[in-house]
């Protein structure tokens, strides 16, 4: 059964400088002080503003598979697809820092204010992802609270939209999961409202087979690697934890 995840929003605040390499400021730019103080800005409006939550529920590989399957517009060559099937354990989340966010980035916008709207809308993003880890930190605290002794495993999560996972598959994704319960709607884009929202799967099992995933055609062409940034190992988890 899905369950609400309520997140303190001083948990989820982004450091500096991956808001400035979001944006893509060169580092020796950063320690300016004019952009360490729109920085500062930003940063007290989004905590001021923000509203994060999540809602996480494990799933079986079988009911996994109508999810990723969507409507049958996978890249046949999907790494997840490779993936999930291998994988110990799955889980479904969502996860939005609200709508207060966006509205206020149009709002400057349309004041013109274009440095702090772009800066505000980086550390919301950052923020997201944030929430995103938290909800992935969930699931391993759930696992290793039923297995104490839980053997070693990789843990990384995909979105619909990327990684050759059709983005359509947001629509059984939310049958399934009803995010809409904190407040995020699936619009007929297949975007989600709140804009600051990232929906997914989290996938726990063998780093091999994720590694082995990686050499398929659609990541050997992925300029991002992402997922590098994303994957982590729940036996480290566990040290840290100690
Ligand atoms: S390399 Fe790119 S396409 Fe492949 S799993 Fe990682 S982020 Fe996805």
């Amino acid at each position: 059964m899905a369950h609400v995840v309520p997140i303190a929003v001083e948990s989820v605040i982004p450091a500096p400088e991956s808001v400035w390499r979001a944006l893509s400021v060169p580092e020796s730019a950063a320690d300016h002080q004019r952009l360490q103080d729109l920085g500062r800005q930003a940063t007290d409006r989004y905590q001021r503003l923000a509203s994060p939550i999540g809602i996480l529920q494990e799933i079986s590989t079988d009911e996994f598979e109508g999810i990723f399957a969507g409507e049958g517009r996978n890249d046949p060559d999907s790494p997840l697809g490779l993936v999930y099937p291998l994988m110990r354990h799955l889980a479904l989340f969502a996860v939005t820092i609200g709508q207060i966010i966006t509205d206020e980035v149009s709002t400057l916008f349309d004041k013109r204010d274009f440095a702090l709207a772009t800066a505000l809308d980086a550390v919301a993003s950052e923020g997201c992802e944030l929430a995103s880890s938290k909800m992935e930190r969930e699931f391993i605290h759930s696992l290793l609270a039923a297995v104490p002794s839980f053997p070693a495993a990789a843990v990384v999560r995909f979105s619909p939209g990327y990684c050759g996972w059709h983005l359509t598959a947001q629509h059984l994704l939310f049958q399934f999961l009803q995010p809409q319960c904190i407040g995020i709607e699936l619009l007929n884009s297949c975007l989600m409202k709140p804009l600051k929202s990232i929906s997914g799967v989290i996938a726990v099992g063998s780093k091999d087979i994720l590694e082995n995933a990686m050499t398929q055609p659609a990541c050997l062409m992925c300029e991002t690697k992402s997922c590098l940034d994303r994957i982590s190992l729940i036996t480290e988890r566990q040290e840290q934890r100690v």
